[in-house]
Order: C-alpha cells, then sequence, then structure tokens
C-alpha cells in the first residue's frame, strides 16, 4: 500500500497514552489542519522525541500519512510556549486555548486556525505581564474567540441592530445569534442574552479591534466576566459545544481572592 510522506509544521494541543509505549498526539498543523498522529515508543526512556510530543511546543515534523493515524517519522523544535504552563494564570488561559481549539478543529481545514493561533501566542507573548491580570485575561479569550467567529464567518453585528441595520446607541439591546439586535426587534422564541451599555461596548471593542488593540484597556473584573460570558455564549451558540475549562480559570481566581483577604 502506498503511504504518503510529508512535511508540516503544526502546534501541539493535546497527547494522551497509547498503548504500552506510545503516545498520540492532537496538532494543529499550517498546512493539513487537525492531525492525530501516533508516535512510537514516545514514552520509553531512552526515546529522543519523547520530550518534543508535548502540548504549547510549535514543532516541525515529517509525517507518514496513514487512515486514521499518521505516524511520526522526525520532528525538531521551533518554538516552546510553554510559557503557557509556568503559571497558574497562564495555565488557565492555555488550556481554555487549547479545548477551543480541540472543539473547532477539523482535518484538512479550509479555515486559517494555525495563523489564528500563532498570532494570538504571540499576542500572549508581548502582553504575559498584563495577561496574569484576570480582567486581561478574560478579554484576551473575547478576543480569540471573536476572532474564532470571524475566520468561520460568523462574526457577529456589533455596529448597528442585527435585524434593522439601525444604530443601537439609544435603546435597550441584547444579544442574538448575529449580533446585537433592539429588544423590540427581537422575533418570537428567538434565544438571547440581555446585554448592559458597558458589555456592548467591550464586545464593539474585542469584535472590531486587534488583540493587541485591546490588550491596553483596562476592565472591571465583572465587565471583563460579563465579556467572556457573551462570548462563551456566541462561541456555544455557532458550534453547539460547551468550554468547560473555563470553570478552572474562575476557581482559580477565586482562589486568589479567598487568599487576598
Ligand atoms: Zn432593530
Amino acid at each position: 500500500m502506498f503511504s504518503r510522506e510529508y512535511k508540516t509544521r503544526g502546534f501541539i494541543i493535546a497527547r494522551r497514552k497509547q498503548g504500552e509505549t506510545s503516545k498520540v498526539i492532537t496538532v494543529i498543523s499550517k498546512d493539513w489542519g487537525r492531525r492525530s498522529i501516533i508516535v512510537r515508543a514516545a514514552r520509553e526512556t531512552k526515546s529522543r522525541v519523547g520530550g518534543l510530543v508535548e502540548p504549547f511546543l510549535l514543532v516541525d515534523m515529517v509525517l507518514v500519512e496513514g487512515k486514521s493515524f499518521d505516524t511520526l517519522k522526525d520532528i525538531a523544535l521551533v518554538r516552546d510556549y510553554k510559557i503557557l504552563e509556568q503559571s497558574l494564570s497562564g495555565f488557565g488561559l492555555g488550556n481554555i486555548m487549547m479545548e477551543i481549539l480541540d472543539k473547532i478543529s477539523r482535518h484538512e481545514t479550509d479555515l486559517d486556525i494555525f495563523g489564528l493561533l500563532i498570532d494570538y501566542l504571540q499576542c500572549y507573548e508581548r502582553h504575559r505581564i498584563k495577561l496574569a491580570r484576570y480582567d486581561h485575561i478574560l478579554v484576551f479569550l473575547s478576543s480569540f474567540i471573536m476572532s474564532i467567529l470571524a475566520i468561520s464567518g460568523r462574526l457577529p453585528v456589533v455596529d448597528g441592530c442585527a435585524v434593522c441595520g439601525l444604530s443601537c446607541q439609544s435603546e435597550e439591546v441584547v444579544m442574538v445569534s448575529t449580533g446585537l439586535c433592539h429588544r423590540r426587534c427581537l422575533e418570537r422564541g428567538e434565544p438571547y442574552l440581555d446585554l448592559d451599555k458597558t458589555t456592548a461596548w467591550w464586545l464593539y471593542k474585542v469584535v472590531t479591534e486587534t488583540g493587541d488593540m485591546v490588550m491596553q484597556y483596562d476592565a472591571r473584573d465583572k465587565d471583563a466576566n460579563k465579556l467572556f460570558e457573551v462570548s462563551i455564549y456566541l462561541f456555544r451558540l455557532f458550534f453547539d459545544k460547551d468550554v468547560e475549562s473555563s470553570f478552572f480559570l474562575h476557581d482559580i481566581f477565586k482562589m486568589k481572592k479567598g487568599g487576598n483577604n
């Protein structure tokens, strides 16, 4: 049987044990979307590649295509983003990003999820001091989610009412799956989320500005929380999937606050 061998760059988002000594890694690859890759003998102590098949690493790989798994033939480290594991808040943030990527990525994707991921990893590095703070983490993650919606063609309308197109400034608005909506334009039975003026403002910012740009603002924790809630709500409406690790992040900060009192 013919097996194609190919090279690609990829970011490892997950790994698990397979059999006695092997690992299976999930990779968002630059050229071929999501790939599941088996790494034979990765858990043997003399393994040369064992340390390179871990989450948060950007690697170049030579792979042999298989039916359900590709097989790793060679690997080299490009860049280590394990900085995301070095603090509790970074770990919380990194896990949410990896979970989201795991849930939306597909094999042979036509979306540039890899490019988006690298952009946000670099953004994280540039703002990592700020990103120890709860409000900044939630704004960052909201920006990340909006960018995913954008490349999926599902960016919410935020510069007016998604139904009638008129300005939302002087009226009460809610959030529906397509974006902001006047309460009076809401269709019967349509799912929606209540929205206050501050959250609508934040939403406009994360939709229209880059990750770097939104990092310049400070938010009150409760406003950042509400923004993140809306982002997760939109994510759930579009992809029909929850983001379970967000609870972990909330717990970390509850713990921290408890410690300060
Ligand atoms: Zn309207």
